[in-house]
C-alpha cells in the first residue's frame, strides 16, 4: 500500500499486495522460540551451478550449514530436548521422494565433503597469518592451483604477506584456496565484491569449469544479475524478512528467476516478496547544455617513479549536477586521477597542471570505520543536517539506517558499513563526490536504493558525482556519462573524456571483448555468449551494449 490505507486502495491506484507473511508449514529449522526460521532448502546438483538470489539475513548460511552436515535441520521443533534427539533420519523421512532424498542420505552417512568461500574476504587476513602462497599450499587437494594461480593473476603476490593484499586480490586468492579443493560440494558466498569485470568473468568461468568439467555441485549466493546470469545454470529465489524468516524457493531457470526477482511477484509461488518492480532503462543522455561545467581540465600526465605506473588522462569537462560513471580494470589509475583532482597528487612537471583544487568527498573501496562510535553519532558530526526530515527522506530512509543508528560501527556487517559510508559521503560538505564501488556487498535492491539516492541527491542539490563501480548494472542506472579507463594494470593507463553512454559503453566493452543485449521482457542487461550469432552481429555493428 501507500502506507496511508490498511486494507484496499479506494482509489485502485496501487495494486493491493499481499507481502510475505511467515508460512504456516514446519521450518526446515527455527533457532528458537520467535528466532528465525528458515523453509526450504537448495538443490545441489554435481555438473552444475545453482545460485541463490535474495537479501543477507535471509537464512542462505543456515541452509548450506544443513547442506554440509554440520547443523541438522530440527524440523521446527526447537526445544532443547529436540535439539539433542534430531537426527537426519527424521530429515530424510521429509525429503523422501524430492531432489534433495540422495543428498540428505549421503550426508546422513556422513559422505559430503564441502569447500566455501567466505563472504568477507577483508577478514582473512585477520584469521590467517602468513603469506599467499602458504595459505594456498594446503588447499591444492586436485592438482589444480597452479592454474588457477595463473588464471586468477596471483603468482606477482604469492610472496606477499596477506596483510598487505588488496580487497581484490584477496578475493582472487580466496577463490582459488576454495576451487582448488577436492570436494563434492562448493559453496561461494558471493564472488563478485572488489573484483573488476574482467576478473568477474574469470571467475565465473573457472566456476562454471569446476562444475562442468569436474562434475561437481556448486551453489553461488551473488549479487552483480549480469554476473549471476552468466554464472547459473538454475537459481533459487530467497525471500523474507530479514532476521525473522527466510523461504528459499524450488529452483527455477536462471532468467524466470531473475526477472521474476525483478517484477518483485514470483508466479509459482503466487507471492508478492516486493511492492514495486525493479526497471532497467536505457538512458537518453542528459542535455549537456542545462548545466553549467564544474570543471574544465586540460590533458595531464602523472608517473609514479621511472618505471613505475604511469597515467594519461584526456582533457575533458565535468558538469554540474551529473553523475558521471567511470569504469575500467583495477590498477589502471582510477584513484590516482581522485588524487590529482583534490591536489593530493601534482601532475608530471613536463605535463599541462590543473589550475583548481577541488573539495572531494571520497568514500574508498575498502572501508575502515570500526571506531565504538554509534552510527548516529558518527553520522551526526558529519552533517548539522542530521535528523533533519530533509536528510531523512533524501539519505537516511533510501539507505535503510533508521534501523542500524543505534547499532556500533564496528559491529555492522558488509552491506551495513557500506550503506553508512555512502551516506557519510554524501552528507559531506564538498565540490565533488567520488564514490569507490559503492555496490560492494549491497544485494539488488539496495544496490537499486543507493542508486536513487545518489542520483536525487545529485539532482536536487545540483552535486556533481562521480561513481566508480564494477557492476555494470548498476552503472547503467546510475550514470549520465561514462570515463572509460583502459591500458595495462600496474603499468600504463588511459583515461577518456567524460562521454555519452552509448559511446563509452563501445569503448569500455570493446576493450573487453564482451557484448551485451537487451532482455525482452524486463530489458535488463545480459552478457551474450561469446561466439553467438547476436554476439558476432553486435561487434560488427559496433555496438556492444546498447543494442540497435
Ligand atoms: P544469511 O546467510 O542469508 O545472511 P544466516 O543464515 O546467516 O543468513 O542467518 C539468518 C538469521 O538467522 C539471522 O537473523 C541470524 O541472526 C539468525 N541466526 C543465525 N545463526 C543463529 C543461531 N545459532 N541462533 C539464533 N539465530 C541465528
Ligand atoms: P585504481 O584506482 O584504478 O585501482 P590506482 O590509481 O590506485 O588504480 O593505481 C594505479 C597503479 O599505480 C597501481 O599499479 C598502483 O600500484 C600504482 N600506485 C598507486 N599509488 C602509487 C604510489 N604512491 N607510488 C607508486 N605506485 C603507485
Amino acid at each position: 500500500s501507500c502506507g496511508i490505507c490498511v486494507e484496499k486502495c479506494p482509489f485502485d491506484a496501487i495494486e493491493i499486495i499481499n507481502l510475505p507473511v511467515e508460512l504456516e508449514d514446519d521450518p526446515v529449522h527455527r533457532y528458537g522460540e520467535n528466532a528465525f526460521a528458515l523453509y526450504g532448502l537448495p538443490v545441489p546438483d554435481p555438473g552444475t551451478v545453482t545460485g541463490i538470489l535474495g537479501p543477507n539475513g535471509i537464512g542462505k548460511t543456515t541452509a548450506v550449514r544443513a547442506l554440509a552436515g554440520e547443523l541438522v535441520p530440527n524440523l521446527g521443533e526447537y526445544t532443547a530436548e529436540a535439539a539433542e534427539t534430531a537426527t537426519w533420519d527424521a530429515v530424510l523421512d521429509r525429503y523422501r521422494g524430492t531432489k534433495l532424498q540422495t543428498y540428505i542420505e549421503r550426508i546422513r552417512s556422513d559422505d559430503i565433503s564441502i569447500a566455501q568461500k567466505p563472504q568477507y574476504v577483508d577478514q582473512i587476513p585477520g584469521q590467517f597469518d602468513g603469506t599467499t602462497g602458504e595459505l594456498l599450499e594446503s588447499t591444492d587437494e586436485r592438482g589444480a592451483l597452479d592454474s588457477y594461480i595463473d588464471r586468477l593473476d596471483i603468482r606477482p603476490v604469492i610472496d606477499q604477506p596477506l596483510s598487505t593484499l588488496s580487497g581484490g586480490e584477496l578475493q582472487r586468492v580466496a577463490l582459488a584456496a576454495t576451487l582448488a579443493r577436492d570436494r563434492d560440494f562448493y559453496f561461494l558466498d558471493e564472488v563478485s565484491p572488489y573484483l573488476d569485470i574482467a576478473q568477474r568473468v574469470t571467475a565465473a568461468r573457472l566456476i562454471r569449469e569446476l562444475a562442468e568439467d569436474a562434475n561437481r555441485a556448486v551453489l553461488v549466493v551473488e549479487h552483480d544479475l549480469a554476473i549471476l546470469d552468466l554464472l547459473a545454470d538454475s537459481l533459487h529465489v530467497a525471500y523474507g524478512e530479514p532476521g525473522a524468516f527466510g523461504v528459499i524457493t524450488d529452483p527455477k531457470s536462471v532468467r524466470n528467476g531473475i526477472n521474476e526477482y525483478l517484477k518483485g511477484f514470483l508466479s509459482n509461488e503466487n507471492m508478492r516478496i516486493r511492492p514495486n518492480k525493479i526497471e532497467f532503462q536505457e538512458h537518453a543522455p542528459r542535455k549537456t547544455a542545462k548545466s553549467t561545467p564544474l570543471i574544465e581540465y586540460p590533458a595531464i600526465s602523472k608517473s609514479y617513479g621511472t618505471d613505475e605506473f604511469s597515467l594519461e588522462v584526456e582533457s575533458g569537462t565535468i558538469y554540474e549536477s551529473e553523475v558521471l560513471g567511470v569504469v575500467g580494470p583495477n590498477g589502471i589509475g582510477k584513484s590516482t586521477l581522485a588524487k590529482l583532482f583534490t591536489g593530493a597528487l601534482e601532475s608530471d612537471p613536463d605535463s599541462q597542471s590543473l589550475s583548481f583544487q577541488l573539495d572531494i568527498a571520497y568514500k574508498p573501496q575498502y572501508i575502515e570505520i570500526d571506531q565504538p562510535m554509534r552510527v548516529d553519532a558518527f553520522l551526526s558530526s558529519i552533517t548539522n543536517d542530521f535528523g533533519t526530515s530533509y536528510w531523512k527522506t533524501e539519505i537516511s530512509q533510501p539507505l535503510q539506517l533508521e534501523q542500524i543508528m543505534e547499532r556500533n560501527l564496528d559491529d555492522l556487517s558488509g552491506g551495513e558499513r557500506q550503506r553508512v559510508a555512502i551516506a557519510a559521503c554524501l552528507s559531506d560538505d564538498a565540490d565533488l563526490y567520488v564514490m569507490d564501488e559503492p555496490s560492494a556487498h549491497l544485494d539488488v535492491e539496495q544496490r537499486v536504493q543507493a542508486t536513487s539516492a545518489i542520483r536525487r541527491y545529485a539532482e536536487n542539490n545540483d552535486e556533481t558525482v562521480l561513481v566508480i563501480d564494477h557492476d555494470i548494472y548498476m552503472i547503467d542506472l546510475l550514470a549520465d556519462r561514462l570515463m572509460v579507463f583502459d591500458g595495462q594494470p600496474s603499468e600504463y593507463g588511459h583515461a577518456s573524456a567524460p562521454q555519452e553512454m552509448r559511446a563509452g559503453m563501445n569503448d569500455f566493452l570493446s576493450d573487453l571483448d564482451i557484448t551485451f543485449r537487451r532482455d525482452e521482457r524486463t530489458q535488463r542487461p545480459r552478457i551474450n555468449k561469446p561466439g553467438s550469432q547476436l554476439d558476432r552481429r553486435q561487434k560488427q555493428q559496433g555496438e556492444y551494449y546498447y543494442a540497435p
